[in-house]
Parts: structure tokens; C-alpha cells; sequence
């Protein structure tokens, strides 16, 4: 009986062709919950550290002084669980993976607030 399981699975699986896909020629369509990565909003953060402080994996740092925060994508595990804390909702999980990295340090990415001095833009 096994053997006609086998053989149906063989069947298909011929049938079907390759599962993987031909990258880059064809690209990998993600679907809308798919957890690729981290983003914040900079502009509408007021950095209140919530979302470092129950990250599991420590992956985030939030600078109140300098008005930076900062994510390390190799420790981020895509739980979600800093978007759901952020009380302005300014972080958001996008569905499209972080590029690779060659170095470590290169995952560690920053988001910095710029704000113009009340000089700036006056006439
Ligand atoms: S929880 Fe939200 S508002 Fe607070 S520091 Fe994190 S990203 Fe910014
Ligand atoms: S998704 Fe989870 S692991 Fe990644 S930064 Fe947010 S809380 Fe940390």
C-alpha cells in the first residue's frame, strides 16, 4: 500500500516541477503577514524605550539623549512584540526581509531624529 503513497508523491512532485524558484530571475512574492523586518517611523517615535525594554532577544536600544534608536537585525527574532507595545505606533513589521550582511555590524541599523534648530527656514 506504501508504495502507491510513494508513487502518487512521485507522480505530483514530477508533475509540479521545482519548488524553489529561480532567484533573482524570479522573485519570491511574500504575503501580507509574512515577518520580514522592523521599521520605525522615526519622526512620530518619542523614544520612550518601551519597545527596547520588552524586546526578549535585546535587539533594540533607544538613545532618549540623542533621540536614536537603533535595531540589530541578527538578534531580532520577528516576535512582533515591540510593535504591539509602542504606544504611538510608529513601528511596523514589513513583509520584506532586511538585505543580508557580510559583517556584523553592518545589521545593526539606525534611525535617527533630525530636528531643525528654530533658525533654520526662518527668513
Ligand atoms: S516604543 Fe515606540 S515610541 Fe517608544 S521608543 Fe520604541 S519605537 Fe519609539
Ligand atoms: S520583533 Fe521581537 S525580537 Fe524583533 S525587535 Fe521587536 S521585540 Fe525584539
Amino acid at each position: 500500500m506504501k508504495i502507491f503513497t510513494m508513487t502518487k508523491t512521485v507522480a505530483k512532485n514530477l508533475a509540479q516541477g521545482p519548488a524553489t524558484l529561480m532567484y533573482p530571475q524570479r522573485e519570491r512574492a511574500y504575503t501580507p503577514i509574512t515577518r520580514g523586518r522592523i521599521e520605525n517611523d522615526i519622526d512620530r517615535c518619542i523614544f520612550c524605550g518601551l519597545c527596547a525594554r520588552r524586546c526578549p532577544t535585546y535587539a533594540i536600544v533607544v538613545g532618549k539623549e540623542d533621540k536614536e534608536w537603533q535595531i540589530d537585525r541578527l538578534r531580532c527574532c520577528t516576535c512582533n512584540l515591540c510593535v504591539e507595545v509602542c504606544p504611538v505606533k510608529c513601528l511596523s513589521m514589513e513583509n520584506h526581509y532586511a538585505p543580508s550582511v557580510i559583517a556584523r555590524q553592518m545589521a545593526i541599523q539606525r534611525r535617527k531624529l533630525t530636528v531643525s534648530s528654530p533658525e533654520e527656514g526662518s527668513p
